[in-house]
């Protein structure tokens, strides 16, 4: 049976690092100068005939994962998505007929925040840190340069082939670094909206502590797209845990951006909450401030599992159960819940050794950060003390 994605054929992600692939799940199958030579490659054209053929390309491994478990995968949702208008230039694994749609820009790492759960890779913010300060051993710099960015040549071909495809574009996806401090974003939206192609849906991962740029507001931006805008903010807990967990929050920004945002997008607001060690406690208080502002699609089902050390199941056991017993109106009503409870409930590998890194590992950044977890998470602080090897 036909493993088709429409990805595959229609979609374009672009890494911080200049590598392609048709989404961010697909690790890259070469290296490639600019779009359409990564586009019509030979690998991709191979790619395509093993989906069609019903094969299970590597490269796709996360999805093949996620489908075997019985889960939905970024293939299968795409494909049952209403962008996914299926036409004879399908059935060819070497078409150059549909032409690229979907689009997942991620040229730099810019990012206005170093979240403790995050690194390098992903943020500006904890790279110029890391660089800075020698002391931080649990994360590794990426180059010497703050910012990680795709090669000159690569960003202009990126630019052009934009413009060559803006009228079959049908979706963008902008998520971090932080996409609305990134200037390729706005370019691109102000691009859309000149060519009129503001029935485009646009879709966003954003930490949405920054609206403005550079004289343009995010919210006034999107009231311009007839497209569906869906924004979804990462955000764990609320407060000065906030902006301990998520370094460079300011949490009464955030608050007042998350409802100006609810204002004019109720129906496409969603907030995703990743529960690490740092915020699980606060869970259920996060849900009923969520719920009391009046946002109707919270995602909680995201339950960190890496870094290890940062990982709810090393909590000891008459802690995590009082979390699952605070956590009790939400049993069974979503799967949010039934994900925490599995967390929670595992058997613990490896205890001793990540109790141990991760008060280490809060201490380098407390230190570096002029923190205290003291202060910002004390119920943790009434147990870790004895948690140093
Ligand atoms: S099969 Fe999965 S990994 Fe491969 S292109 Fe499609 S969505 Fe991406
Ligand atoms: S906002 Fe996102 S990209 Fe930035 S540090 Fe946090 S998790 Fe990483």
């Amino acid at each position: 049976m036909s493993k088709f994605c429409l990805y595959a054929w229609e979609g374009i992600y672009i890494a911080p690092t200049g590598e392609y692939s048709s989404c961010c799940d697909m690790t890259p199958v070469g290296d490639y100068t600019g779009i359409r030579d990564f586009y019509t490659s030979k690998e991709m054209n191979q790619l395509r005939q093993q989906l069609l053929e019903g094969d299970e390309p590597s490269a796709c491994e996360r999805c093949w994962r996620k489908e075997r478990a019985g889960l939905p995968s970024s293939r299968t949702n795409i494909n049952k998505s209403k962008l996914n208008v299926p036409t004879a230039a399908h059935l060819q694994a070497a078409s150059a007929a549909p032409k690229i749609s979907m689009w997942d820009i991620r040229d730099n790492n810019l990012c206005n925040m170093a979240c403790r759960m995050c690194g390098t890779f992903c943020s500006s913010m904890w790279n110029q840190e890391v660089l800075s300060n020698p002391d931080i051993t649990f994360r590794h710099a990426i180059g010497d340069s703050t910012v990680l960015r795709i090669p000159d040549p690569k960003h202009k071909d990126l630019l052009k082939t934009f413009s060559d495809n803006i009228d079959t574009v049908k979706m963008l996806y902008w998520a971090g670094g932080e996409p609305l401090i990134n200037h390729t974003h706005w370019q691109i939206l102000n691009q859309l909206v000149e060519a009129g192609r503001t029935d485009v849906q646009l879709r966003y991962n954003t930490n949405m502590l920054k609206l403005d740029y550079r004289g343009q507001n995010a919210i006034d931006m999107w009231r311009k797209f007839t497209g569906h805008v869906g924004v979804t903010v990462s955000m764990d807990c609320t407060g000065d845990r906030a902006e301990y967990a998520r370094h460079g929050t300011r949490w009464t920004t955030l608050a007042d951006n998350i409802n100006h945002l609810l204002e004019y997008f109720r129906g496409g607001t969603h907030v995703s909450i990743t529960s690490s060690i740092y915020t699980i406690h606060a869970l259920p208080d996060t849900l009923k401030w969520l719920h009391s502002q009046g946002v109707e699609r919270i995602i909680y089902s995201n339950v960190l599992y890496t870094p290890e050390y940062l990982c709810v199941d090393i909590l000891p056991v008459e802690v995590k159960q009082d979390i699952l017993t605070r956590l009790a109106p939400y049993q069974n009503a979503d799967d949010g819940y039934n994900q925490i409870k599995y967390m929670l409930e595992r058997t613990p590998v490896d205890v001793e050794q990540r109790r141990a890194d991760f008060v280490e590992y809060t201490q380098q950044i407390d230190a570096s950060r002029d923190q205290s977890v003291h202060t910002a998470c004390p119920e943790l602080s009434e147990y870790m003390h004895t948690w140093r090897q």
